[in-house]
């Protein structure tokens, strides 16, 4: 393995201070102390990934990894706050506080089948590391994925290294992979996903060698573990630019790979409805994260699930079942389907259940029932799933406004908005004791 690398080594195209616009003021103070430790201790430190992108963009990066040639334990001597993670790939994490600064050795061996993330990376208890898992810079950066991905600031003299030609492409706002496209996809399909995502965050135009197999590689997204692709969609769908990122996926066909019901329903004939339910709420989550407010995937696979729990529920109620009774058994029927491909946490699952049977209780208005409603954890959410699925016609604008009024009354006084009339109550019982074999 690795053999051809000793001979023929590339050398970077180095961007001194003065030609580009990183500025250590835009640096953690503490991604800034592990850099400065690593290089005061005879080492190559530098910022990698994201980071750098980031600060050339003049975005503020979410994190700062750190690539090293420091070894791992040797990183943990240098730190009295460290820890090391992950069995093949170790990775060290620096410890301020709440703040995790992430330092990844140089690594030289091919990645996991399974991925990059170090969370996947697996090997049988006691194994022992070989030699070359780690190697220099100029091993490490041709397993990054895009170019823009793949840059490297030295802390020792403020310059960028640039093996990649990934400055020009982040100036020019262009994804490209590095390498064989179609290879690097098959050696690990979330890079497809990974495009899409830079593409829509950034507002990047995926180069044409790279996009190309978008459209046909969609399939491969079937070996992820769907735990891993559960991760992925939450940085798709719940960091801003969620709306982008569903249109680019039904662009390539990659969506149908992640929420195959889902996408059935888009392509159904109730499609319209559904597309508008969808397109609302994304846009609504869109701006939520702008505003700095919360979001959950409980909400968002709600709204991709809705579509085939609400058809499969009037299925069953024509098939005879109660309207609750169909609704928990079509939520829970698309839930379990939905497992396989990108599974959902049961932490989210249970609320989404939940979502899903309010909208059937927000139906009656009546009683002490309808008022006990407003007191269900999932309330809240449940009426903006309501309200976005009014706005796409599903439901009416009185019953929204019935509940938008309840909710909004003194609770002294909701009592007689939802009192029943007493004689109708009993007529409705009647028939109900009549019932056979009930
Ligand atoms: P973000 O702003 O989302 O954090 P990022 O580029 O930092 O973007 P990370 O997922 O944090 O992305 O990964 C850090 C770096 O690790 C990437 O920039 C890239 O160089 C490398 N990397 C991550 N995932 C992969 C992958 N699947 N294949 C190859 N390289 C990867
Ligand atoms: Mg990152």
């Amino acid at each position: 393995m690795n053999d051809s690398a000793d001979t023929d080594r590339e050398v970077p195209v180095i961007i001194p201070r003065p030609e580009h616009n990183i500025s250590r003021a835009n640096i953690s103070k503490n991604a800034l102390k592990v850099l400065y430790r690593l290089k005061d201790a005879g080492y190559q430190s530098f910022i990698v990934g994201g980071g750098v992108r980031d600060l050339l963009l003049g975005r503020e990066p979410k994190d700062f990894d750190i690539a090293t040639d420091a070894h791992p334990e040797e990183v943990r001597r240098l730190f009295r706050n460290c820890r090391l993670i992950g069995r093949r790939f170790r990775l060290a994490h620096v410890h301020f506080g709440r703040d995790i600064i992430e330092v990844a050795t140089f690594r030289a061996a091919p990645i996991d089948q399974v991925g990059d993330d170090h969370d996947h990376a697996t090997s049988e208890e006691g194994r022992i590391l070989r030699d070359n898992i780690y190697g220099g810079i100029d091993d490490d950066v041709w397993r990054r994925d895009f170019t823009a991905n793949g840059l490297y600031y030295n802390v020792a003299d403020f310059s960028i290294w640039d093996y990649v030609g990934g400055v020009e492409d982040v100036r020019n706002g262009v994804m490209r992979l590095i390498g064989e496209p179609a290879a690097r996809y098959r050696e690990d399909p979330v890079r497809m996903l990974r495009a899409v995502r830079f593409a829509a965050k950034l507002g990047f135009r995926i180069e044409t060698a790279t996009e190309a197999p978008l459209f046909e590689l969609g399939e491969l997204l079937r070996d992820v573990p769907a735990a891993r692709l559960f991760d992925e969609c939450l940085k798709l769908f719940l960091s801003g630019h969620a709306l982008q990122s569903f249109e680019m996926l039904r662009h390539y066909d990659m969506f149908r790979h992640l929420f195959p019901s889902a996408d059935g329903e888009l392509e159904g004939l109730d499609g319209e409805t559904v597309r508008t339910l969808v397109l609302n709420s994304l846009e609504n989550t869109d701006r939520r994260v702008a505003e700095g407010k919360t979001v959950t995937p409980t909400f968002l696979f709600a709204v991709f699930l809705w579509g085939s729990v609400s058809r499969l529920a009037a299925k069953l109620r024509d098939a005879g079942d109660a309207p609750m009774q169909a609704m928990l058994e079509a939520a829970d029927t698309v839930l379990r389907n939905q497992q396989s491909h990108v599974s959902i946490p049961r932490r989210y699952g249970v609320p989404l259940k939940d979502i899903m049977a309010l909208q059937v209780r927000f139906k009656n208005q009546h009683g002490r029932r309808a008022l006990r409603v407003l007191e269900h954890p999932s309330f809240r959410a449940a009426y903006d799933f309501m309200r976005l699925r009014a706005l796409s016609g599903e439901e009416s604008a009185e019953n929204v406004e019935f509940w938008t009024q309840l909710q909004e009354m003194d609770p002294e006084h909701r009592r007689s908005k939802v009192e029943p009339v007493r004689g109708r109550r009993r007529k409705r019982r009647r028939p109900r004791r009549k019932k056979p074999n009930a």
